[in-house]
């Protein structure tokens, strides 16, 4: 079958690997019919991790059914489904108290496991024309038949309860206002959450001018960062206080306002500035215990200059981690179907999987619009 290979520092290529089978009575194979390209996909292909030439990509994947293992029970070939980026097992402790994304079973010496993602298991991704889901009871959500929501069903994978996740972290009530500093596919979804959850009020921060256009349209105001200091700006707009609560969906890769160089720490720190005290910070965005390639000793050892005594005196709560997908899937599945949610409009392009290697590279460059790519096998 084709499949997305990392060949090596900015080069992915689609070639043929072995198609998956069933290893485990509880496995099910998909055939895919869409996998998205995931900015942390971007990670491994820009070479900062460890993976290795030779990995499949693709951790957000969705397709249908064709071969089911004997143990398998609530499955059946046909079954058109969604699997959350978290690989898990179900029965460990973290899954049982709804911790998914740290699953000590599919990943032994580290809590948590992704399909085609370094260090996450061995198991393979899902850029490809098949993909082998075990635990496939858990592991698979059921979508209505047809091909109706595609574009926003594949965003159940990863990016919209990611972005969910965020105002859980941050514990976004009805009725506050919230500052989501980036605008990529993720603090969209964090803002579109944000709305959906009863926010007075969304600010995005960022700098590309499609990114804060969406924002607008979705209903979040607006804030540049390169044209004024974004706590200042967002202060201005909300009585000198700030906001109640605030949402780090940008990570470690942060840039300051002159662009350039990274400034791993400047959202935290800004975060800190942003949100009035005894407020709440969501932090889905990726923070790494080691950057070889970070700009300075201590980023490369994942460690950062946060403002602490600042975020102590004003009693700021932090919520940090990756997102246990399955905590929101079914939920935001439904609010899909029901047309209460409609996360699709993040999406800028869709390709054939023939295709990868070119959406790879101009979504690394980030140029002719390329934000959130679908790839259809
Ligand atoms: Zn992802
Ligand atoms: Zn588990």
């Amino acid at each position: 079958m084709k499949a997305v290979v990392y060949k090596g520092p900015f080069t992915v290529a689609v070639e043929d690997v072995d198609k998956p089978a069933i290893q485990h009575p509880n496995d099910v194979i998909v055939k895919v019919t869409s996998t998205a390209i995931c900015g942390s996909d971007l990670h491994m292909y820009e070479g900062r991790t460890a993976a290795e030439p030779g990995i499949v990509f693709g951790h957000e994947n969705m397709g249908v059914i064709e071969d089911v293992g004997s143990g398998v029970t609530s499955l059946k070939q046909g079954d058109r489904v969604v699997m959350p980026f978290n690989v898990a097992c179900g029965f460990c402790r973290n899954c049982s108290e709804g911790f998914t994304g740290y699953c000590t079973t599919v990943n032994p010496g580290f809590a948590g496991g992704a399909y085609g993602y370094v260090a996450m298991g061995p198991w393979q991704g899902g850029q490809a024309e098949y993909l082998r889901v075990p635990y496939a009871d858990f592991n698979c959500l059921k979508l209505p038949e047809g091909t109706e929501h595609e574009t926003d069903f594949i965003l159940l994978a990863d990016i919209f309860p990611t972005g969910y996740h965020g105002c859980e972290l941050a514990q976004v009530r009805p009725g506050e206002s919230v500052a989501v500093y980036g605008a990529g596919p993720v603090g969209l979804m964090a803002a579109y959450s944000a709305l959906l959850r009863g926010a007075k009020k969304v600010f995005v921060v960022d700098r590309v001018p499609e990114r804060l256009q969406k924002a607008r349209e979705i209903g979040a105001v607006p804030v540049d960062f390169s044209a004024g200091d974004p706590i200042e700006q967002i202060k201005d707009q909300t009585d000198g206080v700030g906001t109640d609560k605030g949402v780090d969906a940008v990570g470690y890769q942060a840039t300051g306002r002159s662009g350039g160089e990274e400034e791993p720490a400047t959202v935290l720190n800004s975060l800190v500035g942003t949100v009035r005290p005894t407020g709440a910070l969501g932090v889905p965005g990726l923070y790494v215990p080691a950057d070889p390639g970070g700009p300075d000793e201590h980023a490369k050892q994942g460690k950062l200059l946060v403002a602490i005594g600042k975020l102590f005196e004003k009693g700021l709560r932090v919520g940090t981690g990756q997102c246990n997908v399955k905590r929101y899937n079914r939920q935001l599945r439904d609010m899909i179907i029901e047309g209460r949610a409609k996360p699709g409009f993040v999406v800028s392009h869709e390709l054939p999987l023939t295709q990868a290697s070119s959406a790879y590279d101009k979504f690394d460059k980030r140029i002719e619009g390329y934000t959130k790519v679908i790839l259809h096998p």
